[in-house]
């Protein structure tokens, strides 16, 4: 095998605690979208249904839910980003549960009579019912079968002004469905939400990056252990001359005569080509810098520091080079790290401390 990524799910569970820790009595939504984001979301969810007290399941879409069902997954599963056109049938005969966030979405799940989550804007700016619409909502809402009631924080990792702002908004509303609903999940927590102290109305959070091992911001008051350890193999080490342009366009150099090696890893694996002559990969536990551009299927590392041999296997994320790290290099967020490792490279299920040997 030329490229893999582990996945520890025994790290998975230990992050779960962490959160459930942080989270005091708010039961958990794993959010699972887009595959887990990466991690694979059939086995996370199995994973966490067994070994986990996990509430339910967050995903994007209708066809990320079905996914679920049909791989067995029992306990509920929440649509967030779709619309009820899209995926009715499915969520009556799948039994998911759709997120209502505008009126025409409202009559449609009222006419099916099947449980719902109402969500509001409170200041993201993208689904939700706006203040405007509060007390048609709420009307509409009576004897409907609504189950709970959402928002989605913008920026709960980089200011918490604004979020407390959010939060009232949302608190205000939340109150006014519960004298409705006594019932009523209340939820708005993300990962990086949920260490904070707000009014104990929240029944849920949900949670995702934390979940996969990654800080929303620095100083986040959890031991969190990465996840996926993102492989690849050495295929060719050599030394090339002085002044010898590496990868397209000769954006690299030699200045003097530099041993390389071939990562067999590239942007179609989801090593972003921004990282040419920036990102680094680790072998034998030395940082190897990338020279040149990362091409679709290889990349070429400087290896003059370090004793390797083709067949070598280079860490392109981990514990050691986390996500967090690349996207700051790369200029965006381990989200997006995650999400972009392709289905070319195999994922690899641990529920042990083994790693793989090879
Ligand atoms: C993705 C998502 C989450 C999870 O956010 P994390 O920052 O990964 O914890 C929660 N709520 C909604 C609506 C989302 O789209």
């Amino acid at each position: 095998m030329l490229r893999w990524a582990e996945v520890h799910l025994d790290r998975l569970l230990h992050n779960y605690s962490e959160i459930k820790k942080l989270s005091k009595k708010k039961k958990i939504f794993a959010v699972v979208k887009a595959n887990a984001y990466g991690h694979g979301s059939v086995e996370v969810s199995k994973f966490l249904e067994k070994n986990s007290d996990v509430y339910g399941f967050a995903v994007a879409t209708f066809e990320e839910g079905v996914e679920l069902r049909e791989a067995g997954i029992e306990r509920e599963i929440l649509v967030m980003a779709s619309h009820l056109e899209e995926g009715y049938r499915e969520a009556v005969d799948y039994n998911l549960i759709p997120v209502i966030f505008d009126f025409e979405d409202l009559k449609l799940v009222k006419e099916l009579g099947i449980p719902f989550h109402i969500k509001v804007d409170t200041g993201m700016g993208r689904l939700g019912f706006l203040e405007d619409d509060r007390e048609r909502l709420i009307l509409e809402l009576d004897g409907s079968n609504v189950e709970g009631v959402m928002s989605h924080f913008s920026s709960a990792d980089e200011d918490k002004e604004f979020t407390q702002k959010q939060f009232e908004k949302f608190l205000f509303l939340a109150r006014r469905i519960a004298q409705l609903k006594p019932d009523i999940k209340v939820h708005i927590d993300n990962s990086a939400a949920v260490p904070e102290k707000f009014d104990s109305i929240l029944t849920h959070c949900r949670v995702g990056l934390a979940l996969y091992g990654s800080k929303p911001y620095e100083g986040y008051s959890a031991d969190l252990r990465q996840v996926m350890e993102v492989k690849a193999k050495v295929i060719s080490v050599k030394e090339l001359p002085a002044d010898f342009p590496v990868s397209y366009s000769k954006t690299y150099r030699t200045s003097k005569r530099e041993k390389v090696a071939v990562i067999s890893f590239g942007y179609a694996d989801g090593l972003l080509r921004t990282l040419s002559n920036r990102g680094e990969v680790l072998i034998n536990g030395i940082r190897c810098p990338i020279r040149g551009r990362v091409c679709m299927d290889m990349t070429v590392v400087s290896v003059e520091k370090v004793d390797v041999k083709k067949g070598d296997t280079a860490l392109i994320s981990g514990e050691e080079l986390t996500f967090n790290e690349i996207a700051e290099k790369a200029g965006t967020i381990s989200y997006e790290i995650m999400c972009d490792i392709s289905p070319r490279v195999k994922r690899i299920y641990y529920e042990g401390v083994q790693s793989l040997r090879v």
